[in-house]
């Protein structure tokens, strides 16, 4: 039938394609690949000459238009270089444009890096939130991190070698120090899992980034927080907090750091301040 095929592609054990994934790339009018060059090499491990042609969400309006137009007649696949299209990969404009034009839209799913990772992580999987890469520049980075601080789900992002540690550390500053997976090289030879605080980790990666390909998952606030929180602390570190920040403030840093409900460490800082 002729349409969108959205294929998802092995993240690299090329073992990982399934079936149906390559039965329909062997049937593909025209593959829409993010480098032609990445999946010629899949192609030619299943053995398949198929006409390909570059796509990216910010390829011209007119490419874009052209492959809408030949799924009315032909079996246009859409692939990236691994795993999932449109998982912080190209592809959703296509779909959008396919689907405005009425033609036929399909998935066949496959590998996919975060989902891979969360499920190696050993972290809360009921409720994810999937937050792709974070932004490069300090400040970018710890204001999208701030808008995931209250969500009671594990966080999961894509990240490289080079910005791990710096990475790490950041989440653990903006959502306190929290249980953590790094998951590396997911299916290859190297595959790794490393689990810990995200201030361990952060400093177990600072002066060796690793090489490859790595997800890390966070886990929720409150269900992991390894810092101990009996009174005694919790009273020292509200009382050290409120000391240069107003109590909202303190209260809320140090719920995070501990993984505490924000409206009862609030409470107990209210009482604090009252009793001084
Ligand atoms: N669409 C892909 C998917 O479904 O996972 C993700 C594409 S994104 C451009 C590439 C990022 O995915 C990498 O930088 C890394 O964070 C993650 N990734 C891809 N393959 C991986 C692997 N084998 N192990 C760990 N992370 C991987």
């Amino acid at each position: 039938m002729p349409g969108l095929y959205i294929v998802a592609t092995p993240i690299g054990n090329l073992g990982d394609i399934t079936p149906r994934a390559a039965a329909t790339l062997a049937h593909a009018d025209v593959i829409a690949a993010e480098d032609t060059r990445v999946t010629a090499k899949l192609l030619a491990h299943l053995g398949l000459r198929i006409s390909m042609t570059p796509y990216h969400d910010h390829s011209d309006e007119r490419a874009r238009a052209a492959l809408v137009a030949r799924m009315e007649r032909e079996v246009v696949v859409l692939v990236s270089d691994a795993g999932t299209p449109l998982i912080s990969d190209p592809g959703y404009k296509l779909v959008r444009d396919a689907r405005a034009a009425g033609r036929h839209v399909t998935t066949l799913p496959g590998p996919c890096a975060a989902i891979a990772a969360i499920t190696l992580s050993g972290l809360p999987s009921d409720r994810f939130l999937f937050a792709g890469f974070l932004p490069n520049k300090a400040k970018a980075r710890a204001d999208t991190i701030a808008e995931f601080a209250e969500l009671r789900a594990s966080l999961v992002f894509y990240e490289s070698g080079p910005r791990l540690s710096a990475a790490l550390a950041a989440l653990a500053e903006g959502l306190g120090d929290r249980q953590a997976a790094v998951a590396r090289e997911i299916s290859k030879l190297y595959e790794q899992c490393v689990t810990g605080t995200l201030t361990e980790l952060a400093a177990r990666y600072a002066d060796a980034p690793p090489r490859g390909e790595i997800v890390i998952v966070v886990g929720p606030p409150g269900e992991a927080a390894t810092e101990a929180a009996d009174d005694a602390t919790l009273d020292a570190a509200l009382r050290n907090a409120m000391a240069d920040r107003p109590v909202a403030q303190a209260a809320k840093a140090v719920a995070k750091r501990f993984g505490l409900d924000r409206h009862a460490v609030y409470a107990r800082a209210l009482a604090l301040k009252g009793g001084d």
